[in-house]
């Protein structure tokens, strides 16, 4: 007697005559037609009834080049371990209920343009080609990926436009391709951890309205975390900031912890600086830049300096409040120097300038030690200048008539060392008296020794005031 089956072995429905299961289980190459007008009907019947609560596409095989565009799914929606073919697009489509893509693979590109979710849940999911889910609407929490189970994206993948209403994970997910969620918007919580992008990545523009978090993630090309706005707190754990791109977010209210810096001149920096002297820029896939002269790119590195400063100093991290205190001010120093010729600028970077100074003499009130060895060097080069221009010691009872000292500049290479050292000593002790302001000094000055004198006392006065705003700045940490 014939037994053959009617009933598919994975559902109750009708075999798709003469295979074995029914059209959406059966893993016989299928005409995306036939496929297409029984989904339809299935879905029809799905969203008519009041008895089927859940429509479950579990396990389905879909056809290549499916175009389930402009459709209503009014019940929760599973197309849990379902597996998609090449170039299936789910635009302008609306999920009324929960959709679940657990463990669900798509071998092809996916669009979901315009596409509106209520809370999908993509665990385990892997996207082999690209995935574009632009201008999507996630009306409730959405889930990529979970701390147990991670998600794959083999192609290039776009947010661009979206938007997540409520919560949003990223968890345990490899981006293999550039990955864009220019402009995307938040307005939920949003957390990514464990995330790896393998190519350039962008969040650029983006829009943060409730807490965001940033967790672990790794990235081996350029990170663009430039033009976010965080309207709430924001943690950024454990991230290489080398080939990170801030300029422009709004950092104050983030919290930066165990996070890598890249070092500039012994100092943490940002990628945003060292990106002005890479010569050899990258190829660029994504929209993030901006084409400034170098003037208006120390302007712009200078704010995320300030912006950092001012978050380190809140939670109390002196130490990196200070190296992006002197990035602020390096960049102040670049930029009276971007006109002229080369010599001009340097002139102008080391010599000509205030910031200049400031920062030779105390690395911008960073470094006391740098300036004690200032003050050294200015009191015993003054010594020799008093040797040079004239003095006398006052006449006392050992002595009737007074010493007069005053050298010729050749006369310091040949003078033998007794008494050289001996007449240069008594140039230091003056130069101790004009140092410390101290009067009533045992000698007497010619007059241009006291013109050099006054000069002295400027240059003293000075470093006094930079050494103990250092010690300060030291003492206050
Ligand atoms: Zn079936």
């Amino acid at each position: 007697m014939n037994t053959r089956r009617t009933k598919c072995s994975l559902c109750e429905r009708e075999i798709w005559y003469p295979h074995a299961q029914c059209i959406f289980h059966s893993g016989v190459s299928k005409s995306v037609e036939e496929f297409t007008d029984a989904f339809l009907e299935e879905l029809e019947r799905v969203n008519r009834s009041d008895t089927i609560k859940k429509f479950s596409c579990r396990s389905f095989i879909f056809p290549d080049n499916l175009q389930l565009e402009n459709l209503f799914f009014s019940k929760d929606t599973s197309f849990d371990n379902a597996s998609f073919g090449q170039n299936v697009s789910f635009s302008k489509t609306k999920f009324v209920g929960e959709t679940s893509f657990r463990n669900t693979r798509f071998l092809g590109k996916i669009s979901c343009n315009r596409t509106h979710f209520v809370g999908p849940s993509f665990w385990y999911g892997r996207f082999e080609d690209d995935a574009f889910f632009d201008n999507v609407y996630f009306e409730n929490g959405s889930y990529f990926g979970n701390s147990r189970d991670n998600t794959y994206f083999g192609g290039r993948t776009s947010f661009r436009d979206a938007r997540f209403a409520r919560k949003i994970a990223f968890e345990n997910i490899r981006f293999a391709q550039v990955t864009d969620f220019l402009r995307a918007d938040f307005l939920g919580s949003a957390r990514f951890n464990s995330v790896e992008f393998s190519q350039e990545a962008s969040l650029h523009l983006t829009h943060f309205l409730e807490e965001a978090s940033f967790l672990n993630i790794t990235h081996k090309k350029t990170l663009y975390l430039s033009s976010m706005f965080f309207e709430k707190p924001a943690r950024f754990h454990n991230i290489d900031f080398n080939n990170v791109l801030l300029k422009k977010s709004n950092l104050e209210e983030v919290e930066f912890l165990s996070c890598t810096w890249p070092i500039i001149q012994n100092r943490k920096a940002v990628f945003d600086e060292a990106e002005i002297y890479d010569k050899v820029k990258p190829n660029r896939n994504l929209e993030a830049e901006t084409t400034l002269g170098l003037e208006a790119k120390f302007v712009e590195v200078g704010h995320i300096y300030k912006r950092l400063q001012m978050n380190f100093e809140k939670y109390k991290s002196y130490a990196e409040a200070g190296d992006f205190y002197v990035g602020t001010m390096e960049m102040r120093r670049k930029i009276i120097a971007c006109k002229g010729n080369m010599l001009w600028r340097w002139l102008r970077q080391n010599l000509l300038s205030l910031e200049g100074w400031y920062r030779n003499i105390s690395k911008y009130g960073q470094s006391y030690f740098r300036t004690l060895i200032w003050m050294s060097l200015i009191f015993t080069l003054f010594a020799i200048f008093y040797l040079l221009t004239g003095f006398r010691n006052e006449p006392n009872e050992q002595q009737m008539h007074p010493t007069i000292i005053n050298y010729e500049i050749s006369e310091l290479f040949r003078k033998d060392i007794r008494t050289l050292s001996a007449d240069y000593t008594e140039a230091l002790v003056i130069s101790m008296f004009v140092f410390t302001f101290q009067r009533n000094m045992p000698y007497k000055l010619s007059i241009e020794s006291q013109i050099i004198s006054v000069l002295e006392a400027t240059l003293s006065a000075s470093l006094l005031a930079l050494f103990l705003l250092a010690i300060r700045r030291k003492f206050k940490r």
